[in-house]
């Protein structure tokens, strides 16, 4: 398996093999090469065979020598004709090679050129034959090979001739010599057998034989040295199946985990309550939520967990649905905690659910830092008593500091993904709740398929009718002489602002990203000066950011300078302005979060997007650029984001990592056919062996334990 290859799980098999030698038992790697491929994280041979190429060099398109073509990678054969050395006019050594054509030993009038390689001089002889691979060019009327790798005619095929593996480098390892050495591991050398044909095939041979897989050894080979382009899809297909069905593995373990012995209370209420709880809304419910709130109320009736993720754009309206959950919770005669990201969060849903309740509906407590010693107890001891229905605070503070009479459900607000760690957390309060996470960033489809099969979702589409359009533009930083007369006008006629910077604080870092700091100095001595501004980071103390927060919102404040602090901050409907400095620092999600800030009122909005690279970042013109008439909504902009910046930074944290490790495939691209498969097969696997105990699945068991292991999430 794929995840067997790092050098700690090798120790976990008993017999050993020529894979657990140390590199230098291959011929041509001494102490200084072993040392260089330390820094690669190669010790042994196996490790050395899991040192996948990034890339490959075409060179299997072979041409007599008179009928190479130009610009065009390709290998053809020639006989040495006079070698001559000259320095440059840079006063580099060059030295230039007259091919001549075999066929009938008369100049080709091709030359082949390297610059300062002696060795060549060394290596060849007038009169061989021999094999060259590169991209031939015209210089003046003749054909060129420049730099091209070049070895004997009747030698294996290595660097020529061949689809040539290209692999990641350290300073001081040739690249020569690392291919060398992987040839030798991969087809064995003289009086040698292949290393490779010992690397142990874990997958069960069903499995492998229903999915027509190659057997694990042949896939590295053709992985390293493809011998058609078709044996490299194949063996790559090997590779990656073998990876993401250990992902799955887990991930589907990790959900089992959850749902074992369930005890989860069942939550139902009666259908005319609950039609009653939602003519009481101040507004109708869109078909999205409707559909929404079905699908957890379906859930959180059974014994089995819910883990379900609510993904909708931001000002979707996910904190009613949420709203209803908890409601049905608390008539099922249990409890419900609503979690925020951070205490100004927790307010404004503390707000939300106390205005949703209304009359008859539960008691519900805001439990903050903020709260007092007495208030903090009453409210502990009603939780733990069962007198206290719904509690709202940060995921911190109710996930560590309370214990529930019957936890029903755990709403998790504004997070992707709630970590093992925390579940644990939860379920050793007693019971297991029922787990609603909602996100304002989109999953994409490839993620949904991969790393986020442990939790079912629900996906609110549209925004309720009636949202205004938020007018976005890109503008230079050059601009911005402009930009803030403007903006003092819409001040003046009674709107509020928001200026957001990447970075807080000038001395961090040494690029000149705008800061906070600078930008709030700079303006309220200049631009603004007069406006009610402030300045809000992560920086400053918790009770000092709530202030800020808390006045901006009652409207004592024009101007807020701020960092992404305000990415899910308060709702303030007469904030009408954005204006984003640096833009081009930010994910797209993270822009469009940011966005989501202003638009929320009647008035009309507009968020400038500040950036030196305003005409040319394909991330900006995603912010302006409209299909259908109207602008990308946060689905099509999320799957930008990860096809721009990749699995890593689309999922940030904890699950990052998740991303990152994996090899071979790529989660911005995930062949859907293999993820259903493998999920296919993992769920049989699971069902047959849940522990991954029997022994045939032994190898199974380690790949997910060294996963895991190395996400730190076990
Ligand atoms: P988010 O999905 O970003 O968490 P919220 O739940 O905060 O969005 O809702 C945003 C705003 O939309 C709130 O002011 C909420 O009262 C309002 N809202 C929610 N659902 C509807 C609806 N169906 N019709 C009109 N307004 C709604
Ligand atoms: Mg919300």
């Amino acid at each position: 398996m794929a995840a067997s290859r790092t050098t700690p799980s090798s120790s976990l098999r008993n017999s050993s093999t020529s894979l657990d030698l140390k590199v230098e038992a291959l011929p041509g790697v001494g102490d200084g090469s072993a040392k260089l491929l330390e820094r690669l994280g190669i010790r042994t041979i196996g490790d050395l065979l899991w040192h996948l190429p990034t890339r490959y060099l075409d060179y299997a398109d072979i041409r007599p020598v008179r009928h190479l073509i130009a610009e065009r990678e390709q290998t053809t054969e020639a006989i040495v004709g006079a070698i001559g050395q000259r320095r440059t006019a840079r006063g580099q050594m060059l030295t230039e090679v007259e091919l001549l054509d075999p066929a009938d030993m008369r100049p080709s009038g091709v030359k082949a050129t390297w610059f300062g390689r002696q060795f060549i001089k060394e290596r060849f002889r007038e009169g061989q034959l021999i094999r060259l691979s590169g991209k031939a060019t015209w210089f003046g009327r003749s054909l060129q090979l420049s730099n091209p790798q070049v070895e004997a005619a009747d030698a294996e095929r290595v660097h020529t001739g061949r689809m040539v593996p290209v692999y990641r480098l350290t300073e001081g390892l040739k690249e020569g010599h690392l291919r060398r050495w992987l040839h030798t591991a991969v087809e064995g050398g003289p009086k040698r057998s292949p290393v490779v044909t010992e690397v142990p095939d874990e997958l069960p041979p069903a499995i492998r034989d229903r999915r027509e897989l190659l057997p694990l050894p042949e896939a590295l080979k053709e992985v390293h040295f493809p011998s058609t382009d078709a044996r490299l899809i194949e063996g790559r297909r090997r590779l990656a199946f073998d990876e993401l069905l250990t992902l799955q593995l887990g991930l589907a373990q990790r959900r089992a985990r959850w749902q074992k012995n369930a005890k989860a209370p069942t939550l139902t209420a009666p259908d005319a309550d609950v039609r009653r709880w939602i003519e009481a809304l101040p507004f109708t419910l869109t078909d999205g939520q409707h559909a929404a709130f079905a699908e957890i109320r379906a859930d959180i009736g059974r014994t089995i967990p819910m883990s379900r993720l609510l993904e909708g754009d931001v000002g979707s309206g996910k904190t009613v649905v949420a709203a209803l959950a908890a409601r049905i919770a608390v008539a099922a005669g249990t409890q419900a905690a609503l979690m925020a990201p951070t205490e100004l969060l927790a307010e404004q849903h503390f707000r939300t659910l106390t205005l949703l309740f209304a009359e008859g509906g539960p008691a519900v407590r805001l439990l903050t830092s903020s709260v007092s010693a007495p208030d903090r107890r009453e409210i502990l001891a009603g939780l733990a008593e069962g007198t206290l229905d719904v509690v709202v605070g940060t995921h911190a503070l109710v996930v560590e500091g309370v214990t529930f009479k019957t936890l029903g459900l755990a709403v998790v607000d504004e997070q992707h993904r709630f970590g093992v760690r925390q579940r644990t957390t939860l379920r050793e309060k007693g019971v297991d709740p029922h787990l609603l996470l909602t996100t304002a960033t989109p999953i994409p489809r490839t993620l949904t398929q991969t790393i986020y099969r442990d939790l079912d979702l629900s996906v609110l589409q549209e925004l309720p009718a009636g949202r205004q359009e938020i007018r976005t533009e890109v503008r230079k930083p050059e601009a911005l002489a402009k930009v803030w007369p403007w903006l003092r006008e819409h001040v003046a006629s009674g709107d509020q602002a928001f200026i957001v910077t990447p970075r807080i604080d000038p001395a961090d870092g040494e690029d000149d990203a705008p800061s906070a700091i600078d930008t709030y100095e700079e303006l309220r001595h200049g631009a603004l000066k007069g406006l009610r501004i402030a300045l809000l980071h992560g920086r400053m103390p918790a009770k000092e950011r709530d202030a800020v927060m808390r006045a901006f919102a009652g409207g004592e404040l024009d101007v807020l300078v701020a960092t992404t602090v305000v990415e899910v901050g308060i709702d303030v409907p007469n904030a009408t302005v954005m204006v984003i400095l640096g833009a081009e620092r930010f994910g797209l999600a993270q822009l469009h979060q940011l966005r989501g800030r202003i638009g929320r009122g009647e008035k009309r909005s507009v968020a400038v997007l500040v950036s030196d690279e305003a005409g040319g970042s394909e991330r900006l013109a995603a912010m302006v650029e409209r299909k259908d008439g109207k602008p990308l909504d946060g689905f099509a902009l999320a799957q930008r984001d990860l096809d721009i910046r990749g699995a890593g930074e689309f999922l940030g944290d904890e699950q990052s990592g998740l991303g990152e490790e994996l090899r071979i495939v790529d989660l911005r691209d995930v062949d859907p056919r293999l993820a259903r498969e493998t999920a296919e097969d993992a769920d049989a696997i699971l069902a047959a062996d849940p522990t991954l105990e029997k022994p045939e699945h032994a190898g199974l068991a380690r790949a997910v334990e060294a996963l895991w292991r190395r996400y730190a999430l076990a």
